[in-house]
């Protein structure tokens, strides 16, 4: 049976992988991003390279965006030239973006007047997990949808989950991506405790990854750290994003998220240094000097 035409918007780190692994797997894929040099080695794998989120949406029956935030998802959706005013009526828009519940769901409205089905499908994983199909997708929208779009996921990801109603997704990742941010912010505060105290630096590195404290996440930043490689996997400022994010939808819950206003200041601090393009793991590198 032929695999049904699929468009991706965003071609950074996880979109583009994302598009990479869809060629590879069959599928007929359009590609957009909005520097268009992202997209050249794509038109050669075989995509099609579309000069504008409209023009990449016609004949699509599948449209997923994977771009930075709420901004960049308006814009690839509504802005001029925007993908919902190509969408074909019954085409299943997926935003995998990273974003706001607020805006998954203004979003969704838009679609529905487009006659158009929206699902919030952000991801766990990061840019080896996006090209080799084994991301952690956590959908949000309806059932109907959700099954309809199962096919399409599961090539992208180990694990398809339906969390429930539209922003169920969002929120479960944006909940996910506090507890990270949190503990990043935290590891980096302890490695500059290490430094500043004159302690075996190796020997201390020896104890904290050897300990309870050495979860996936932390090991990352420790490889980061011992190879002193901070080439982007998951970008600085985007952990910053996730982190504010999450801080408002807390509030919106009538919560206040105690450990995430000083996790915050610890990115937007690294991101003033000029660190956030580079692997959310430099934050480490921001604390060298107070
Ligand atoms: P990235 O490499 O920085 O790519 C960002 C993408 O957004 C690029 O295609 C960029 O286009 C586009 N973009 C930014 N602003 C735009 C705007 N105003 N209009 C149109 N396009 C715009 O980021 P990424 O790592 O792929 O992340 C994409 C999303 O996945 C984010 O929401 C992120 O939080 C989430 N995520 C990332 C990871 C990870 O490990 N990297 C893991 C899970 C979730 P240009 O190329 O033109 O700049």
């Amino acid at each position: 049976m032929a695999k049904p035409r699929v468009t991706i918007l965003g071609l950074g780190i996880m979109g583009g992988g994302m598009a990479g692994r869809l060629l590879s797997s069959g599928f007929p894929v359009t590609v957009y991003n909005r520097s268009r040099e992202k997209s050249e080695p794509l038109g050669k794998a075989g995509a099609r390279v579309a000069d504008s989120p409209r023009d990449a949406a016609g004949r699509a029956e599948f449209i997923i965006s994977m771009v930075a935030d709420d901004a960049a998802s308006r814009q690839v959706w509504l802005g001029e030239s925007g993908a919902l005013a190509g969408a074909a009526p019954g085409a299943l828009l997926i935003e995998s973006s990273t974003v706001s519940v607020g805006w998954v769901k203004e979003l969704a409205a838009h679609a529905a007047d487009r006659k158009c089905e929206l699902l919030d499908a952000p991801v766990t994983g990061t840019r080896p997990h996006a090209a080799n199909g084994e991301l952690f997708f956590m959908v949000g929208g309806s059932a109907t949808a959700f099954e309809r779009a199962r096919p399409v996921l599961s090539v992208l990801g180990r694990e398809v989950l339906h969390l429930g109603p539209i922003g169920s997704g969002a929120l479960i990742k944006l909940i996910n991506n506090f507890a990270c941010g949190v503990q990043a912010a935290a590891f980096a505060e302890a490695m500059a405790l290490v430094d500043r105290s004159g302690l075996d630096r190796e020997k201390s590195i020896a104890v904290l990854s050897g300990s309870a404290l050495a979860s996936p996440l932390i090991k990352r930043m420790l490889a980061a750290m011992t190879s002193n490689d901070y080439t982007p996997n998951f970008p600085l400022k985007l952990m910053a994003k996730d982190i504010g994010y999450a801080m408002r939808e807390a509030s919106t819950a009538g919560l206040t998220l105690q450990t995430g206003a000083p996790a915050l200041a610890v990115f937007k601090h690294a991101a003033a240094q000029g660190l956030g393009d580079q692997d959310f793991s430099a934050v480490m590198k921001s604390l060298d000097t107070p």
